[in-house]
């Protein structure tokens, strides 16, 4: 174990930087300036989604670790980012959910990948908070990256993109919390939890690691 702490030491997930401290993921001066979410509040216009909590806001140096853990292949950072956003959910949170789930990518992306950053994130905070972590959700078809796309192509292009591939009973009455990585417009999110109201579910809130700010 030391020998591969002195090959791979500890970084900052944010900036990378070598960390003195053990068992911490971020730097002190990216602990002190990182943009953390003070208020948690869900954006606006973003049906079927009862509330949102996010570490982060989207931008610079979490842009960039967000995209190390996408691209390129640092599973890792999920332990971490999964850790931070249950301490966040538990904070906010006044009643437990009853199951966790993720937003599905395509299985090509997936398969290229190696992983998907949600699941990862989901099962870290489900184990966190000792609630089960099922995947609810399929995608049913490849869409088109929702990045450069204004909101209302945002909506159409992954409209009818998701299914359930669990009995009704599964999800029929229960308070659902949907993990993903990034919130921007909320479009995906609210199209995954229009399909588990289809199946009847009490309520789905989302959490993700960083959202966008609101213009
Ligand atoms: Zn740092």
């Amino acid at each position: 174990m030391r020998l591969l702490s002195y090959l791979f030491p500890p970084r900052c997930i944010l900036c990378t930087q070598v960390l003195k401290e053990e068992n911490s993921y971020f730097c002190p001066e990216c602990r002190n300036t990182a943009p953390f979410v003070k208020t948690q509040q869900l954006k606006t216009g973003v049906p079927f989604l009862s509330g949102n909590t996010s570490v982060f806001y989207y931008e610079d140096k979490v842009k960039r670790s967000i995209r190390r853990l996408k691209y390129y292949k640092k599973p890792q950072y999920a332990v971490a980012f999964g850790m931070l956003l249950a301490n966040e959910l538990e904070k906010e949170m006044e009643e437990p959910f009853d199951v966790i789930t993720w937003v599905p990518a395509y299985r090509f992306k997936t398969f290229r990948r190696g992983y998907n950053q949600a699941e990862l994130i989901a099962k870290q905070v489900a184990k966190l908070m000792s609630i089960p972590a099922r995947g609810l959700l399929t995608r049913t078809r490849p869409t088109r990256p929702q990045n450069g796309l204004t909101k209302s192509q945002r909506k159409a292009n992954v409209l009818g993109a998701f299914c359930c591939c669990v009995p009704e009973e599964v999800i029929h009455k229960k308070r659902v919390l949907l993990v993903d990585d990034i919130l921007t417009t909320g479009s995906t999110a609210s199209e995954c939890a229009r399909m588990l109201f289809e199946s009847k579910c009490q309520e789905v809130y989302l959490a993700t690691v960083a959202k966008t700010r609101e213009k």
